[in-house]
Order: C-alpha cells, then structure tokens, then sequence
C-alpha cells in the first residue's frame, strides 16, 4: 500500500537525484517541537518535504517568505499547517503573565489573539492551528496561487498520544474568492467564531501510521470529519 519511495529514499541514490534541483511536493509549517518532526510523521524522504517549523506553527514573516519561496519557485503545490496535542507554545502564550523576553514575547504575540483565556489547551490549539493556515492568506502570493488553482493550503494537528495526524477540514484553505478579497483579522480566527464556510478538501498527504506504517501522499483519509469542539 505504500510507496516504498517515501520510506526509503533517505540514502546516496537520492541526496544525488536532487543535489542540483528540489521538488518537494508539500510544504509544512510545523511547531518545532521535538516531537513532531514532519519527515518522520510523514515517512517522507530527502526532498520531498519544505519543511519550516517555528514553534506554535505561527505564520510570521519569515515562515510566510519561506513557504511563498516553496510554492512559486519550487513548485510546491501543498501546504500543511501542522500543530500538535500539548504545544508548550500554545500554553505559554495562554497563560504567560508577565514578559518571557523580546523574542519569546514576539513569538507569543502570534498566536494570543486567537486564544481565549476560558478555552482548554486543546480548544486553542485547534484554534492556533486554523488561525495560523488562515494567516497564510494574507500574503498575496500564496493567495493568487490558491486563488488560480496551483496551490492547497490545508491545517493539522498531530496526537502524541496516538500518533495520528488529524486533518481539519474546516480549516481548509480553497475558497478563492475568500482568499483575494477578504482580509484575514487576527482577532477572530477563533475556532467558534469564523471559517465556518471553508469547504473540506482533498487531502494530498496522509500521516504514517502509529507504529510503522508508510504514507501515500496520494490517498485520500477514509475519515477527516473533525477536528473542534
Ligand atoms: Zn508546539
């Protein structure tokens, strides 16, 4: 069922195939915990995924040039927006009081405005990861690409416990018209408030199984149906 390429194309035959050009098909932008490396969730070898990964998945300006760079010169035609069960970014930005540092509070900055204080970690955390891909629109570039039809934007979210990524298809990114001609607040991203239209997608990347299992990122999910609450 799988394609052995993604498993095993991690040796000398492969860093030489794209040693002068890259391909990758699907960017990621991912938290960078250690324990949601994108390459291994995903069975995916040398080349095969753009991959940046910033802690709380935010799409802050040099995360947005560097997927902007995936999708128009590299041909990157997905993006996955993946954020994952306990991310301590969440949490911090939940339940900071007091300043964490310049850059740690930059970072936070990010992703408070689309968290409440009375919600659970994991409701911000689907919040964080919806508002993030959503985020993603507000560039121009990304949003013509989606807006002709060359470029999928989609949000997930990793379980630790499992080992399942969970597709969020509400959170889909791939209504063109939304995507040129409304603005992107940073404030009402949240997971009860807006979105509610996005229409689900097709899923381009389906996540490694709990213990061994390879991907086909060609396979469609047998089941994405949720994601909130
Ligand atoms: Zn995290």
């Amino acid at each position: 069922m799988k394609d052995a390429r993604q498993v095993y194309e991690l040796g000398t035959e492969r860093r030489e195939a794209v040693a002068v050009k890259q391909y990758p098909y699907c960017s990621i932008l991912s938290c960078a915990d250690s324990r949601v490396p994108p390459e291994h969730l995903f069975h995916a070898g040398i080349g095969d995924l753009f991959t940046v990964r910033v802690a709380g998945n935010v799409a802050e300006p040099s995360a947005v040039g560097s997927l902007e760079y995936a999708a128009e010169h590299l041909g990157s035609q997905l993006i996955v927006v993946m954020g994952h069960e306990r991310c301590g970014a969440v949490s911090a930005a939940a339940t900071a009081t007091s300043s964490l540092g310049p850059n740690l509070d930059t970072l936070l900055s990010y992703i408070k405005p689309h968290i409440r204080a009375t919600d659970s970690l994991d409701t911000s955390i689907y919040a964080n990861i919806r508002a993030q891909a959503h985020a993603l629109l507000s560039s121009d570039i990304l949003a013509h690409l989606v807006h002709e039809g060359k470029l999928q934007i989609v949000a997930a979210r990793y379980d630790l416990d499992s080992g399942q990524v969970e597709f969020l298809p509400e959170a889909a990114v791939a209504d063109a018209t939304h995507a040129i001609h409304s603005t992107v607040p940073t404030d009402a991203t949240h997971s009860n408030t807006a979105h509610k239209k996005a229409e689900p997608t097709t899923k381009k990347l389906t996540p490694a199984k709990p213990k061994k299992a390879a991907t086909d990122p060609h396979a469609k999910p047998a089941h994405d149906d949720h994601g909130h609450h």
